[in-house]
């Protein structure tokens, strides 16, 4: 049985486990299907303190796994199929590994870019819209792409696929965006992007050869238009990564785990919950990794608690 595990690995996750190998609680650390969560799918983070010309995301997750290696944490890949978190120890089946049992369980498993939900859209995965410009916007070098979303995301993946695309068109529901003001003029002073505001996603237009356009409502003249594309980048935002958990956990309305004021704590005694799957509001990589700090000093001070119990017990006090 582990002291403690942590399902995830992105910023959170590692974090927590760095904390927790350096206080001697020998964590597991499970690794999903997505190793180093978002921040593997992102170029260069430049707000992460302590690099001041930026570092590649890949590069600090890779930096953060093997501190927390060096300290102890033990990694294993593998999908949590089913967690009983009614009682402790808790116990998670997990494909790829099997049965395992722990005290305490930090749930750091982030959150997944959502969909439009439009027609042809799932179908067209793979074959020209994509929810990750640094994966796949290689792959549309000299061709048109369409952005879909007003925020940051949807700045920074637009201004990214510049690189390779030769037009960059924004599509946004309203007139407004929602991004921050110094992304959304990096946008603006982008010659290669240009701008479909005021727009709703209908559909995807594709061929034998993948995707040929994005069908919208010009909301403005309530007309149909079909944008022409060879690519579609979503970036509307994410959801939280807790279907595996079956309700078993307290969220809010959206999915996202609900901790106790200033604190890691869930409902549950033992179960801590750090990153993108409790937080709806922040979802940066620093605050995500203080989260993880969170977690694990909690963690710690949850199992010396237990530690007490169980000595007064054996003394009979
Ligand atoms: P977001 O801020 O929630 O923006 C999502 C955008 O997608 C909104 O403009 C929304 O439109 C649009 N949208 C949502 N559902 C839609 C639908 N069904 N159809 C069409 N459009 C839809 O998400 P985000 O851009 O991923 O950013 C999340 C957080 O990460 C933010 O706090 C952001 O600041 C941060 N972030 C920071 C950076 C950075 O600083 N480098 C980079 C990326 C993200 P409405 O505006 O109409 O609601």
């Amino acid at each position: 049985m582990y002291k403690t595990i942590v399902i995830g690995t992105g910023p959170a996750g590692l974090t927590a486990a760095i904390y927790l190998a350096r206080a001697n609680l020998s964590p597991l650390v499970i690794e999903g299907p997505e190793p180093g969560g978002q921040l593997t799918t992102t170029t260069e983070v430049e707000n992460f303190p302590g690099f001041p010309q930026g570092i590649m995301g890949p590069e600090l997750m890779d930096n953060m796994r093997k501190q927390a290696e060096r300290f102890g944490a033990e990694f294993k890949t593998g999908w949590v199929n089913d967690i009983d978190l009614s009682k402790r120890p808790f116990k998670m089946t997990v494909e790829g590994i099997g049965e395992l049992e722990a005290e305490t369980v930090i749930i750091s498993t982030g959150a997944s870019a959502k969909l439009l939900g439009i027609d042809n859209e799932k179908e067209n995965i793979g074959r020209g819209v994509s929810t990750c410009a640094t994966c796949d916007g290689f792959f549309f070098r000299n061709k048109k792409i369409v952005v879909v979303g007003g925020g940051d995301s949807a700045m920074e993946e637009a201004n990214f696929l510049t690189r390779f695309a030769t037009d960059v068109n924004l599509v946004h529901r309203r007139d407004e965006l929602r991004a921050s003001k110094i992304m959304q003029d990096r946008a603006r002073g982008n010659e290669k992007i240009s701008w479909s505001l005021n727009r709703t996603p209908l559909g995807v237009e594709a061929g034998e050869r993948g995707v040929t356009g994005l069908r919208v409502k010009n909301n403005a003249t309530g007309q149909e238009e079909v944008l022409e594309t060879d690519g579609i980048f979503i970036a509307i935002g994410h959801t939280p990564n807790t279907g595996f958990l079956k309700g078993q956990i307290d969220t809010d309305e959206h999915g996202y785990i609900k901790v106790k004021p200033d604190s890691s704590e869930t409902n549950i005694p033992g179960v801590f919950a750090c990153g993108d799957v409790m937080d709806s509001k922040y979802r940066q990589a620093i605050t995500a990794a203080g989260s993880g700090c969170k977690a694990a000093l909690d963690c710690e001070k949850f199992l010396e608690g237990q530690m007490v119990h169980d000595w007064s017990q054996t003394l009979g006090e």
